[in-house]
């Protein structure tokens, strides 16, 4: 037994160690025979390899809190298109690199979509990372002043998702609209970007404080783009309405 347990190691098999003899008394009892014991084992190994791998790669991504599209209540929101939202939890949009934009005021769940549709990308293995906007511009920031912004930029540029949350809360520099350019021009038509922000895009000129920079980010970010603009009622005010005389 112990020349086994040290194969288990060596192997590094996490699950088959845990079930293998349960599995060999179920086997006898249900007269299996010794390929479809090994074939049930080795399968509930690999799926327990891919567990711990989405779950590896939501912990990695940094996510604020876990949310699901399922648990978003579409009825809230009846002018949000929740055909095309459940439509890109198929992903098809990650493999041409196309973006997706929620535009809208506080409360609207913008974050919580964009965290549903990244958590669904992780289950399918792919490599996500959420930021908010200034965030990303403080790393970007920071790796520049340290002389490695090239090597941040193939970084961000290699993963599969981009998730840019609370674009429109912070004040933003002209320096800072630069490195937000330099960004999605790296990401352009190589990998898709989620972002969320409460200012229309006819403000983006005052909020990068540059026309033309403001201008060239919209070209690329919207040219392969799903923008949805909600504009419904924040659901953080649900059963506050007094007049509504809900709970
Ligand atoms: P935003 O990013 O637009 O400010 P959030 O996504 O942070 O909004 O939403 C605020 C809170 O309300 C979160 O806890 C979120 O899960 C919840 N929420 C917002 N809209 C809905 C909805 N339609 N159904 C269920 N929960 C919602
Ligand atoms: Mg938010």
């Amino acid at each position: 037994m112990d020349d086994l347990e040290h194969y288990f190691e060596e192997l590094k098999l996490k699950r088959i160690p845990e079930i293998y003899k349960e599995e060999a008394k179920i086997a006898a009892e249900k007269k299996l025979d010794y390929t479809e014991y090994l074939s049930d084992l080795i399968e509930k190994e690999y799926q327990g390899k891919i567990e711990r791998s989405v779950n590896q790669r939501i912990h990695r991504a940094g996510f604020p809190c876990i949310k699901t599209i399922d648990g978003y209540d579409f009825t809230y929101q009846p002018q949000l298109n929740e055909k095309l939202i459940r439509n890109l939890s198929t992903l098809e949009y990650l493999d041409k690199a196309i973006n997706i934009i929620f535009v809208g005021p506080p409360g609207i769940g913008k974050s919580h979509l964009s965290i549903g549709l990244a958590i669904k990308a992780c289950e399918r293995r792919k490599r996500v990372m959420f930021y908010t906007a200034q965030e990303l511009v403080d790393e970007l920031a920071k790796a520049k002043l340290m002389g490695h912004l090239g090597r941040e930029l193939s970084k961000l540029g290699r993963i599969d998702l981009l998730v840019l949350d609370e674009l429109g809360y912070m004040d933003l520099t002209k320096d800072s609209a630069t490195l937000f350019f330099q960004l999605v021009s790296r990401r352009y038509e190589r990998g898709s970007i989620i972002l969320n922000t409460n200012r229309p895009f006819e403000e983006w000129g005052s909020l990068f404080k540059d026309n033309i920079i403001a201008t060239a980010i919209l070209d690329r970010l919207l040219h392969h783009s799903h923008v949805f603009y909600i504009t419904g009622k924040s659901y953080r005010l649900k059963g506050h309405n007094p007049k509504s005389g809900e709970k």
